[in-house]
């Protein structure tokens, strides 16, 4: 999900950049420096990549019935699940998540969260609930296994949303079982991604689903806490949804079959090689479609909305060509963008298989600001992050969050360059800067690769998980070049489509792609909560003049005078430049000279500090550590620079970047 539009409502990023204008006007140095934009490159030697997969080891196949009251708000449905033990282990029972129990009263554990540190920071208004009528296994002896389940989640008597259910016999490794179930779904009004407002429907974690089987035969089972995402298995899905005529249905996969009668509509969806099925119904949708890059491309968005919905559409030109090409075609035929109305902003800035929500006001593209692309290209690029590539999102969330973040960021720069996140009144503000922003100063507070439950608050996860992870990469690619980092995550993104890759596995295809460098950077980064700050402290010259003293040589005692210091030809100069954190970045070094000459110098980021010698003509004034900007995780720019001569322009500019960070801090995640 994209924290933009929630937790960084449109708003608030609005007032944040007035605060910006307003402390460059008042420190009188223009625009805060927008940095360097990383244009992304389309690999080149697509030869080096691994086959694309062309589908999924299916474990969970659904064939879903399920018939909509837009009065009650409550969908009566029939489930069918085909399930294959892939695992190495006979199983003797099964977990189902039941996520929209989540909602069903205030002690479950989502609702009890403290709410102010959580994500839309509402609580429930109306209640929802999953019930779960009957379940058996067809072709069995009839039981209903739902009656021997267990009834709460783990050591949770007050939650129903990860249940255990024995099973009246083993199942074998490689064998396959067909279970038949019977719910009723209650929708919550939306809190959470899910429910109704009015007659907006929006269905998220909807149906009783299966937990993923790890190859091991464990179940990844957790119960729907606040700040987790979600983790399932890929299968195939064909749903057909009743609603009443007059309602526009938008749904994951392609839409097969439609038929009507008695004031109602039947859509028949399916979705192949998908790990989750979402759908919207609303009687006020207005529709638009476009082939992109060989992709049917549907937004359904709300009256007078026209302006956001050919956003949404510009976006995606943009964006599908670009990931097709880093990370692997889009596989599927249809993608369904949907803008929910404001007043069911909850259900926004989400991502389902071939499936996204994004939002925003009407005025969202009026400003300045890049508010609809940053959220549908976002969403758009978890097809890749978290769609095909579908990581544990509760053990390891940066795995689609984080490396999302970045992949959008580089999207959205390649486009729009330093102004991908608002451009007007002579500002730039690059997605780069904007994640460097939230996540400034936060890298020591808890490490990023550790699981969404584990952190301290929903802002630190934002901050930490999707911006941190954001500049780690981004300083990487702006290190070591981005086509090697997108040319490693191209290989990543290849190798493991349609699996499930962990934390090992994308550390493993950095270790085979990258400088072992980089890597060490890079894991430190991940897993220590390793942090850098570069830093000067002073500029020293010393002349250096003819020797000056008594000497004894072969013709005898000979006595020579101090030269007056002005009379020097030549001048010892050095400056030490200062590593905090334990993060070793290779970094350049600026010089500036008295007489307007530069010399750039390097240091590999070995060690504490390093001495800048210079014996020349001209004594030192100024030196910049990383002109380039390159190292976005500096904790600290504005110790980066050191100018003899006075505040230099660009120390001020990093002061008004540091009081800038401050501002917006307030608005971070
Ligand atoms: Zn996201």
């Amino acid at each position: 999900m994209r924290r933009v539009t929630r937790e960084v409502a449109i708003g608030a990023v609005f007032s944040a950049l007035s605060g910006w204008l307003a402390w460059s006007l008042l420190l009188g140095v223009g625009a805060a420096p927008a940095l360097r934009s990383t244009a992304a490159h389309a690999p080149t030697e697509a030869s080096t990549f691994p086959a694309l997969a062309e589908s999924a080891a299916k474990v969970a196949s659904y064939e879903i019935e399920a018939k909509l009251d837009t009065e009650k708000h409550r969908i009566s449905a029939q489930q069918t699940i085909r399930f294959v033990n892939r695992s190495r282990r006979a199983l003797n029972e099964l977990w189902f998540h039941l996520y929209l129990n989540a909602f069903k009263n205030d002690k479950t554990l989502f609702l009890r969260s403290p709410f102010g540190a959580g994500r839309s920071g509402d609580k429930a208004r109306e209640y929802g609930y999953v019930d779960v009528k009957k379940l058996a296994v067809i072709g069995g002896d009839g039981d209903d296994l739902w009656a021997k389940r267990d009834r709460h989640s783990p050591d949770d008597p007050d939650d129903e949303t990860n249940l255990r259910v024995p099973l009246s016999s083993p199942l074998e490794p490689g064998a396959s079982l067909d279970l038949q179930l019977e719910f009723e779904a209650q929708l919550p009004e939306i809190i959470e991604r899910t429910g109704f407002v009015g007659s907006f429907h929006f269905m998220g974690q909807w149906f009783p689903k299966l937990a993923r089987l790890e190859p091991n035969g464990d179940f990844a089972h957790f119960a729907f806490h606040p700040q987790s995402e979600f983790y399932a298995d890929f299968g195939d899905y064909d749903v057909t949804l009743d609603v009443p005529s007059g309602f526009r249905v938008g749904a994951t996969g392609s839409l097969v079959r439609e038929t009507g009668g008695k004031g109602r509509t039947r859509l028949t969806y399916r979705a192949e090689n998908v790990h989750d099925f979402a759908w919207t119904a609303w009687d006020r949708f207005e529709t638009r479609s476009e082939t992109i890059a060989g992709t049917k491309v549907s937004v359904l968005f709300p009256p007078r909305q026209h302006r956001n919905a050919d956003a949404e559409l510009a976006s995606i030109r943009f964006a599908l060509p670009h990931f097709n090409a880093l990370y692997g075609a889009y596989p599927y035929p249809n993608l369904t963008v949907v803008h929910p109305p404001e007043a069911a902003a909850n259900a926004g800035g989400m991502e389902y298989p071939s499936l996204i929500t994004t939002g925003g006001p009407w005025y969202s593209t009026l400003g300045g600001g890049h508010f609809i692309d940053i959220v549908t290209v976002h969403e758009l690029g978890h097809q890749w992050f978290y769609g095909l590539l579908a990581s544990n999102e509760h053990d390891a969330p940066f795995l689609d969050e984080g490396i999302n973040s970045y992949a959008e960021a580089q999207a959205l720069e390649a486009q729009y360059g330093p102004s991908s996140v608002f451009g007007a009144f002579g500002l730039s503000v690059s997605s780069s800067a904007l994640n460097r922003l939230i996540s400034a100063a936060r890298g020591a507070d808890e490490k990023i690769a550790q699981g969404a439950a584990d952190f301290a608050t929903f802002r630190s996860l934002g901050a930490i998980v999707y911006s941190r992870t954001a500049i780690v990469l981004a300083t990487l690619a702006r290190v070591y070049g981005s086509e090697r980092v997108n040319h490693a995550l191209g290989v990543y993104t290849r190798k493991f489509r349609f699996q499930h890759p962990t934390t090992a596995d994308f550390l493993g295809v950095m270790q085979s792609e990258l400088d072992s460098r980089a890597v060490s950077a890079l894991t430190l980064a991940l897993s220590e909560r390793a942090t850098v700050d570069y830093l000067v402290r002073e500029i020293s010259n010393a002349p250096i003049s003819a020797a000056a003293g008594v000497f004894d040589g072969p013709k005898g005692r000979e006595q020579k005078k101090p030269e007056a210091p002005h009379q020097a030809a030549q001048y010892s100069s050095r400056v030490v430049v200062y590593r905090h954190g334990t993060l070793q970045l290779p970094v350049e070094i600026e010089l500036g000279f008295e007489d307007g000459t530069k010399q750039m110098r390097h240091w590999d980021g070995s060690g504490y500090t390093f001495n800048v010698d210079n014996v020349g003509s001209s004594p030192l004034v100024s030196v910049s550590v990383d002109p380039e900007q390159r190292i976005l995780v500096d904790d600290d720019r504005s110790n980066n620079w050191l100018d003899n001569r006075g505040s230099g322009t660009p120390h001020l500019r990093e002061r008004a970047l540091y009081a800038t960070q401050l501002i917006l801090g307030a608005f971070g995640p």
